[in-house]
This record gives structure tokens, C-alpha cells and sequence, in this order.
């Protein structure tokens, strides 16, 4: 790809974002996707796989914000963090932060996506990499969760969309094999896509998690080069209570976590929650 040109978004078919292409730092296949990562007047850095924009310097810490501080926050008590996916090392950083945790352990399918944003994207993983209690397993995540002996407090799946490798992400064998590594009173989160453009993504995931999990739901934030509206949040535990924790239990949680975050706060955790009406009545199955 020249620099000078526009990268169009192939994710969806009709209609799509486009960024303008001020300088292709690389553009390879790597042994599973096609990774590239340029530069834009608006966003900065780009990273995108397969032809989908996957994140950017400008708002990747709104959604590794979210996919982190609003499950440790609502466990509570988390030593051990599962990470599927994640190459660009954001969800890795922002775990990192929370100095409580004994274990982090990020699987990973493609490591060129890891080597290549760690040398484009460094403000992404921001030296997190280096953590003494990071472990990095290079495999398919369906493969691991279904084979480690290792079990977790949290499992978030920072996962692409469910086309190419990510499609064995959003399978039951996937979230059986998460239940199955997940320790009594986990949680388990995921991306799930842009639920005004992608809903049947959305209910295939509730339908799924609900045969491994008591409670499964959904949180959202909006992330603006994930366009289309809200992104939602895959929710998943046996412990209802964890979506309902009190305002004041997360404010002191968050306090005594002594993190500092530029979207996250304890009053957008609780918000996050609350879901579009059309979603809620399509989740029931009133949808009109
Ligand atoms: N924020 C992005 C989003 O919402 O689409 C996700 C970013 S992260 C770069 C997605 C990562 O998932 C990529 O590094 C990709 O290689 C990895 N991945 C895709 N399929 C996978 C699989 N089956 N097992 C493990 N990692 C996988």
C-alpha cells in the first residue's frame, strides 16, 4: 500500500470508513492475517488485520480501558487474568495496572502481530511486556482454554471479529473451555462488535454463553474509529451480583487501585450497563 492514498475499511458491505495514509510504517502477511500499520493526521498510529481497523493511538483507551477496569473492579479480588488475543499489547497494559494481580497470561495466535506492535505501537503495551508476571503463549485461544491446566479470575477476550482467526473465539467450544479455566466467582468479557451493525453477533453470543454461565450480559462504550454507535461488551459469570455491585464498593475499589484512567471512572462503570431498549427486546426475544 503507497503511502499518500486512502485505506478503506472492508468490514462491512454498503458502507465503511475510510483513513487517509500519511506514511505505511509496515504492511505484511504475517502466518495469519494481514497486518498493517500506518500513520493518520487524525488518528496516529493504525493498526488493522485482514482489512478491519483493530486499533488506534487516538481512542485504544476507551475500549482497554473498559475491557479491563470494569471486570477487575467488579471481581474484586483477582490475582490471575486470562488475555485472548491482544497483540497490540493495550489490554496488557492496562491489566498491568493493577498492582494486586500475581499472574497475567496473554495467548496470542499471530506473533508477528505482537513483535510488529511492539515495534510500531510501543505506547500501547508501554513496556508491559516486561512485567515479571506477564506470560505470553503464542496459540489459538479455543486451544488453550480447552487444554491449560492453569484456571483464572478474569478472562477477557480482546479478540478480532468473528472472521478469519477470531471466528474460534465466538464458538461454544470457546466458551465452554473459558468456563471450564475460569475459578468460582469469575468473570468472563469479550468484544463483541458494534451491536447497531452487528446484533446477530450480539444474540449469538448471549445464546452461547447463557448454556456455560447464570449471568450473561452486556456493557458498552463507544469507541469512535469502531463506528457505527455503541460497542458492546460481552458479559459472563455466575454471579449475578458482580453486574449490580454498589456505586460506592467500585469508587473504593478503584480508589485503593490507585489507577488514573482517561475514560474509565466508577460512574461510566455503572452506566456502562445499561443497554439500547432495542437490544434489551431483541436479548428477550420481544424484539418488534
Ligand atoms: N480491539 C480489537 C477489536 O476490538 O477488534 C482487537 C485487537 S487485538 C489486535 C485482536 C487480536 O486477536 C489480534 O492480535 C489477533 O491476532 C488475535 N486473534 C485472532 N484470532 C485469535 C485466536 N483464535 N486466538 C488467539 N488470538 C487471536
Amino acid at each position: 500500500m503507497s503511502d499518500n492514498k486512502l485505506w478503506h475499511e472492508t468490514l462491512h458491505d454498503h458502507f465503511g470508513q475510510y483513513f487517509s495514509v500519511d506514511n505505511v510504517l509496515y504492511h505484511e502477511k504475517t502466518e495469519h492475517q494481514d497486518l498493517v500499520i500506518f500513520e493518520n493526521a487524525a488518528f496516529g498510529r493504525v493498526m488493522a488485520l485482514d482489512g478491519v481497523v483493530q486499533t488506534t493511538e487516538r481512542d485504544e483507551f476507551i475500549y482497554h480501558e473498559m475491557l479491563t477496569h470494569v471486570p477487575l473492579l467488579a471481581h474484586g479480588h483477582a490475582k490471575r487474568v486470562l488475555i485472548i488475543g491482544g497483540g497490540d499489547g493495550g489490554m496488557l497494559r492496562e491489566v498491568c495496572r493493577h498492582s494486586s494481580l500475581e499472574s497475567i497470561t496473554m495467548v496470542e495466535i499471530d506473533a508477528g502481530v505482537v513483535s510488529f506492535c511492539r515495534q510500531y505501537l510501543p505506547k500501547h503495551s508501554a513496556g508491559s511486556y516486561d512485567d515479571p508476571r506477564f506470560n505470553l503463549v503464542i496459540d489459538d485461544g479455543v486451544n488453550f482454554v480447552n487444554s491449560t491446566t492453569q484456571t483464572f479470575d478474569v478472562i477477557i477476550s480482546d479478540c478480532t471479529d468473528p472472521i478469519g482467526p477470531g471466528e474460534s473465539l465466538f464458538t461454544s467450544a470457546f466458551y465452554e473451555g473459558c468456563k471450564r479455566c475460569l475459578n468460582p466467582g469469575g468473570i468472563f468479557v469479550a468484544q463483541n462488535g458494534v451491536c447497531f451493525l452487528q446484533q446477530d453477533e450480539v444474540l449469538d453470543s448471549h445464546r452461547k454463553l447463557s448454556h456455560y454461565f447464570k449471568d450473561v450480559s452486556f456493557y458498552q462504550a463507544a469507541i469512535p474509529t469502531y463506528y457505527g454507535g455503541i460497542m458492546t461488551f460481552a458479559w459472563a459469570t455466575d454471579n449475578e451480583a458482580l453486574r449490580h455491585l454498589r456505586p460506592d464498593t467500585i469508587q473504593a475499589r478503584f480508589h485503593s487501585a490507585g489507577i488514573r484512567c482517561r475514560y474509565y471512572n466508577p460512574a461510566i462503570h455503572s452506566a456502562a450497563f445499561a443497554l439500547p431498549q432495542y437490544l434489551q427486546d431483541a436479548l428477550s426475544g420481544q424484539a418488534s
